[in-house]
């Protein structure tokens, strides 16, 4: 698909009108999923979108928005890959690494889209979203992190990015908490946070109330190609006329790609914990980052610590060594958290290419557009993806900012980097 060429396309789908769609609010039971798989999938919609994700949701909810008909289609319930797995940091600053300019001017872009993106989300669903502006605080605990802290400061510095020194003093002014060992750290005053679960209800509910039909327990078998051209999609549960395919389907992405097209797209392990905090416990007000763990307190009293990040295929082992890390971690830092209880431990996977960035737009199929590999930046980048991919199938073209992310990016390059990728996870990595 060129720029500027509409993915609506014109294929007969057998409707004039748009079909009307049910919005579903599915339960996770077993009768209730029972229920929910007897619905009858719509016959046609303008978009099709795989995988309710944060992603798939996000973009989905601004198509119901602009007056298109939209479907989303989910094997499980919405959230429940990895979008109900994150923190909900929106990192841009503390997440950037050396050379990734392309996806630093994305994520500030995002960074900047997500106080309209919540205060469209939360007047349309009439859900809070816990957007948490406290900012992240990235700690040093002793002098060699001191040193590879000073590093990454001369880097934001040289990316204009508007983060602060902070002696070890003024580390714990801000957080008493920390250990007085902390002997320095960045304050990245514009990296806040959201809480998943709420983000996630909020965007079915918003989506719903746009109009939009969520099928979950409805797993999608295959893209549906007549003529070289997408025409719908097939599922567990009958097909679906659509002349517009979005694949969401986070690190699953890979298996529903047609012949001749492949992404370079796999999970990446996280394993992560929730302790809750009291007032006899006490808590932190920012988001803290150390060397190996971030913790994130949320107003409802929990306090996340994550993440592993670890090359173990789709193995969703929650593991003595991962827990171990994390609570070792986030002690090292934050004593208190010994009296904690811990209240939830979970994995998920993230979607990650081979180059960390995220892969948006058409594919050389018409009809066929991606939007996947958002790896630890699913949430921050989650307002820039739905603003694009609505420019894209409602207008016909990415905005610049989204270019550099297609799928193109990878051609002849892909197969030498898929290469290097399977060496890497033969070889492992803890943590
Ligand atoms: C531990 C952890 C911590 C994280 N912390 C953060 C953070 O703080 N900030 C941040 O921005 N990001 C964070 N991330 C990353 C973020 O979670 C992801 O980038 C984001 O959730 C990806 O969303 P997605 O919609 O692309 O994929 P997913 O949430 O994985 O959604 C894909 C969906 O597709 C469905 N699916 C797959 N195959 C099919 C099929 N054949 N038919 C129908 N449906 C299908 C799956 O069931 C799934 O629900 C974290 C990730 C992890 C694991």
């Amino acid at each position: 698909m060129q720029a500027g060429s509409p993915l609506i396309g014109s294929i007969d789908n057998g409707s004039a009108a748009p079909p009307s769609l049910p919005a579903l609010q599915a339960g996770e039971g077993t009768e209730e999923a029972a229920a929910v798989a007897d619905i009858a999938i719509p016959a046609a919609v303008d978009v099709a979108v795989v995988g309710a994700g944060v992603i798939g949701l996000s973009i989905a909810w601004r198509l119901a928005v602009r007056g298109l008909s939209v479907a989303v289609f989910e094997r499980a319930t919405a959230g429940a890959g990895a979008s109900l797995a994150a923190t909900g940091m929106l990192a841009a600053a503390a997440e950037h690494e050396p050379g990734c300019h392309d996806l630093l001017a994305l994520a500030l872009e995002s960074q900047r889209q997500w106080p309209q993106f919540r205060a469209a989300l939360e007047a349309q669903s009439g859900r809070d979203i816990d957007f948490r502006e406290g900012g992240t605080l990235v700690v040093a605990l002793g002098r060699d992190e001191v040193e590879r802290l000073r590093f990454r400061h001369d880097l934001h510095k040289r990316c204009a990015l508007p983060t602060r020194w902070l002696s070890g003093p003024e580390v714990r002014a801000m957080e008493p908490a920390l250990r007085p060992s902390v002997a320095a750290g960045l304050y990245c005053a514009d990296d806040h946070q959201v809480d998943p679960r709420l983000v996630m209800a909020a965007l079915r509910t918003a989506y719903a109330a746009a109009g939009g039909g969520l099928f979950e327990h409805c797993a999608v078998t295959g893209v549906d190609l007549e003529g070289g051209r997408v025409v719908g999609l097939t599922t567990a549960r009958g097909s679906c006329r659509a002349p517009t395919v979005v694949l969401t389907a986070g690190a699953w992405t890979g298996d529903l790609l047609p012949p001749g097209l492949t992404a370079p797209v796999r999970p990446l392990k996280g394993q992560a914990l929730a302790v809750r905090t009291t007032p006899d416990t006490g808590t932190l007000t920012h988001i803290v980052w150390t060397e190996q763990i971030h913790m994130a307190p949320k107003s409802d009293g929990r306090l996340i610590v994550g993440a592993t990040v670890e090359e173990r295929g789709f193995d969703d082992a929650i593991t003595a060594g991962g827990l171990f890390a994390l609570l070792e971690g986030a002690r090292r830092a934050f004593p208190a958290i010994e009296e904690m209880a811990i209240e939830a431990v979970w994995t998920g996977f993230r979607p990650s290419s081979i180059d960390d960035a995220p892969i948006l737009g058409a594919t050389s199929i018409p009809g066929l557009a991606l939007a996947t590999g958002h790896h630890r930046n699913g949430y921050l980048l989650a307002p820039a993806t739905a603003f694009a991919m609505e420019a894209l199938i409602a207008d016909g073209a990415l905005p610049a900012v989204a270019q550099p992310f297609g799928i193109d990016r990878f051609d002849g390059a892909t197969a030498s980097r898929q290469g290097e990728y399977e060496a890497e996870y033969e070889a492992g990595t803890s943590i």
